[in-house]
């Protein structure tokens, strides 16, 4: 099987992340870079597949230079290859144009499954694998917390409101998954050094044919127009209690129209 795992590198979450005034886009440089949350259960799906089915793992990375290390750490936990498309012209798309170039790199990398996490913790549209599935003219299964293959069909069992849902499509598709699916394993040293050796393919737009007008904030359906630090938290309020403390918060909560 050639499995294709999406990972996006994103601003540590611990880390402040701060818009750019005038671009409205992420400072990247503002921010640890780190693999986006759900792609190491990406990352880690798409090795217990291969290691069940036989085949291959490919981790494919749109990102600025720094997305390498992701990459690397990717490849650590044991993935066999890597793709990075990688091209000043593309900062600043948003999901349509980011959608745009992934379809492309797959176009070329060729997949019989995509795996992607079902959000980034940045942008967190979590319109991405729906896009490419489109794009690709492939199955989509979303938002997945158990993946089986059997032979050229793939299966998810996606939580609902009352239970869960058992979804079934013919491969190639794309899958996208959710935390819980896995326990995603730690690179252990050995991967780590073996990690240094693995493959990387670094491709520009014109490598994928993309035209430059495609990509970028030119190439994009949406414009931050203007953004706002979101106001300071407020002071809580504190509840004496005297005796009646469980009717003042009560109250509380009825002015608030909470009960
Ligand atoms: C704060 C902020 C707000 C934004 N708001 C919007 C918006 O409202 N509309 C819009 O169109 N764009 C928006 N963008 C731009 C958008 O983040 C990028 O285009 C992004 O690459 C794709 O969107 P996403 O991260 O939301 O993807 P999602 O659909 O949330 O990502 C799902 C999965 O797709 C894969 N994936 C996503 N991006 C990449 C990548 N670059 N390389 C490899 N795999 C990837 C990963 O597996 C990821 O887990 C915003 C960006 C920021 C920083």
């Amino acid at each position: 099987m050639n499995i294709v795992v999406l990972v996006k590198q994103v601003p540590d979450t611990e880390s402040e992340r701060r818009l750019v005034p005038g671009s409205g886009t992420l400072d990247r440089a503002a921010a640890d870079g780190v693999i986006n949350e759900l792609d190491e259960f990406a990352i880690e799906e798409g090795l217990r597949i291969a290691e069940a089915h036989g085949g291959e793992v490919t981790i494919l990375s749109v990102g600025p230079a720094r997305a390498a290390e992701s990459i690397r750490k990717a490849l650590s936990m044991g993935a066999n290859k890597a793709v990075h498309v990688l091209d000043d012209e593309i900062a600043g798309s948003d999901a349509l144009a980011t959608s745009a170039v992934i379809a492309a790199a797959l176009g070329q990398v060729g997949f019989d499954l995509v795996i992607a996490g079902a959000e980034s913790t940045d942008a967190r549209t979590g319109v991405v694998p729906a896009m490419l599935a489109e794009r690709l003219g492939v199955p989509q299964l979303t938002q997945a917390s158990k993946v089986d293959i059997d032979g050229s069909s793939v299966t998810v069992r996606r939580m609902s409101d009352d239970g869960y849902d058992v979804i079934t499509a013919s491969l190639p598709a794309v899958i996208s998954v959710l935390e819980k699916i896995n326990e995603p394993r730690y690179p252990s040293f050995k991967g780590i050094m073996a990690a240094k050796k693995k493959p990387v393919q670094t491709l520009a737009l014109a490598d994928l044919g993309v035209s430059a007008e495609s990509a970028g904030a030119g190439g994009s359906a949406t414009e931050v127009t203007d953004f706002a630090a979101r106001p300071p938290r407020a002071a809580g309020v504190v509840v004496k209690d005297e005796g009646d403390g469980g009717a003042k918060v009560a109250g509380f909560l009825a002015e608030r129209k909470f009960i």
